[in-house]
């Protein structure tokens, strides 16, 4: 529902993060006319894809002390999107005269070239601290603000700590990633099993698992690349996954020494692992590609904002109701197409902060979350399921669109996606080299051929 023009505010608004969700923030933020500061404690933009041979101290990454590393891209990670898909609606990620990877799935190093143009098309570094890392985000003393937006207080430190800021803001868009605080699988008798567990953030070549037993434990796209990657070193790589039947056991074909098992049942001091489908291996390492936890180490909001098995209470994804609107939140919605989704979110925020987009009441919003969760509750679908749109993102992404009064997603990028979380799946070797889908290619860079000179 759109607002009357009369009533549109600029607004002082601080993003948290310059990944690719704090990127496209700050950019529709600006664009709506409001004043922009973006918070970011490394030194350049692209979050996660910048990729480091750094890992952390603690393999697992539990030690809360650890120094973190701020990204989980391995050596060889390409895109498990193909590049039409995956960009910016208005910024297509096509590859240039000076790309590093032209390939239609390219490689890290390209993903991070594509942010680093768009942050310097849009001049987005002209709103970035650098090497500023926000510490605490609460709301204001003296809260009072306009119409309903309550204020909120920044606390940050730059440059290690030399300085820091406290200030004030009229609204803050977290944009942090959700890549960085592991999930693990709970093994029974892990601890006093013998060899060495780690997790998927910190993997980065296979080089160092030559000639081991190795156990990858997961499905998802961090399983399948990283189990095929160390597959060229390692002696052997069992997976061992929690979606597959209990009697599962298959070998994987195209390699001489991988096979797919059921989940793990136990782990002995003898080093063995037995898997529910009955066969026992002796294993040398335990990988965790189990995904990660939504984390907001800095959010002090008197436990409005709580993460529950991975179940943040906000509505559309975005807005915690009793602080909304003057607090969001951008890329919570998984399996998605990432980087046009949160060009959509960060549309319909900076519309909303105008107040040229209007939200429904504080009481129906919550009304929406808690319908929501009691259908999960009566379909027994796990918490951590909340914000996993999959094939309903489509429908997300128009809801969106409507609300900002731009046009939905392209048939060509709706119709491209299924074939390629197939052939994901289907021929994970593959997918990513060979294609059927010319015609969708052809239709989206005529679409594109608008943005590109
Ligand atoms: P991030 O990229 O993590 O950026 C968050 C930023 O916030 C970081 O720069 C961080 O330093 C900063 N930050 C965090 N806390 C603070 C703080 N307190 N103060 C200041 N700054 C802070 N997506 C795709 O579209 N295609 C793919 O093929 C694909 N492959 C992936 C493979 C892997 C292994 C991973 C981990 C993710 C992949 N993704 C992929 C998803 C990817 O994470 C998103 O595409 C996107 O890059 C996430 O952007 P973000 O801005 O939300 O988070």
């Amino acid at each position: 529902m759109a607002a009357a023009s009369s009533s549109i505010k600029s607004r002082h608004v601080a993003v948290i993060g310059a990944g690719a969700a704090g990127l496209v923030a700050a950019r529709e933020l600006r664009r709506e006319g409001h004043s922009v500061v973006v918070f970011e404690r490394q030194n350049q933009v692209g979050g996660t894809w910048n990729y480091t041979d750094h890992v952390e101290s603690d393999p697992l990454s539990v030690d809360p002390t650890r120094p973190i590393v701020y990204s989980s891209v391995y050596g060889s990670l390409r895109t498990n999107l193909p590049r039409e898909c995956m960009g910016f609606r208005d910024f297509p990620f096509v590859s240039r005269s000076d790309s590093i990877d032209p390939r239609r799935f390219p490689s890290h190093g390209e993903v991070l070239a594509y942010l680093q143009s768009f942050a310097k098309e849009f001049r987005i570094e002209e709103m970035i601290r650098f090497e500023t890392a926000v510490v605490r985000v609460s709301p204001a003393a003296e809260s009072g603000g306009v119409e309903g937006i309550g204020k909120w207080r920044i606390e940050s430190t730059e440059k290690e700590k030399k300085v820091h800021r406290d200030e004030i803001y009229d609204a803050v868009v977290v944009c942090n990633g959700h890549y960085i605080e592991p999930r693990l699988a709970e093994v029974p008798g892990i601890s006093s099993w013998p060899g060495k567990e780690m997790h998927s953030h910190n993997y980065r070549i296979p080089e160092q698992f030559k000639d081991q037993v190795v156990v990858v434990i997961g499905s998802s796209s961090s399983a399948v690349d990283i189990s095929r990657d160390v597959a060229g070193f390692a002696k052997e790589v069992h997976v061992a996954s929690w979606s597959d039947a209990a009697d599962t056991f298959i070998k994987q074909s195209g390699h001489s020494n991988m096979w797919m098992h059921s989940m793990i049942e136990r782990v002995h001091e003898d080093g063995s692992v037995v898997f529910q489908n009955g066969k026992t291996i002796l294993a040398d390492v335990i990988m965790h590609c189990t995904g990660y936890k939504y984390h907001f180490p800095f959010l002090d909001t008197n436990g409005i904002v709580t993460v529950d098995d991975n179940r943040v209470p906000l509505y559309k994804h975005i807005f915690p109701p009793t602080l909304a609107p003057s607090l969001s939140f951008i890329g919570i919605a998984w399996k998605v197409l990432p980087f046009p989704m949160f060009e959509l979110q960060s549309k319909w925020i900076a519309g909303v902060l105008s107040g040229r987009i209007t939200l429904p009441s504080k009481e129906d919003m919550m009304v929406e979350i808690k319908t929501m969760y009691a259908t999960f509750e009566a379909l027994g679908i796990p918490k951590r399921y909340t914000h996993y749109l999959g094939i309903d993102q489509f429908e997300y992404y128009d809801w969106l669109a409507s609300r900002i009064g731009c046009s939905g997603t392209e048939e060509w990028r709706k119709e491209m996606c299924l074939p390629i979380f197939m052939g994901k799946v289907r021929h994970p070797e593959r997918y990513r080299d060979e294609w059927e889908d010319h015609h969708l290619v052809s239709q989206a860079y005529q679409d594109f051929s608008l943005y590109i000179p």
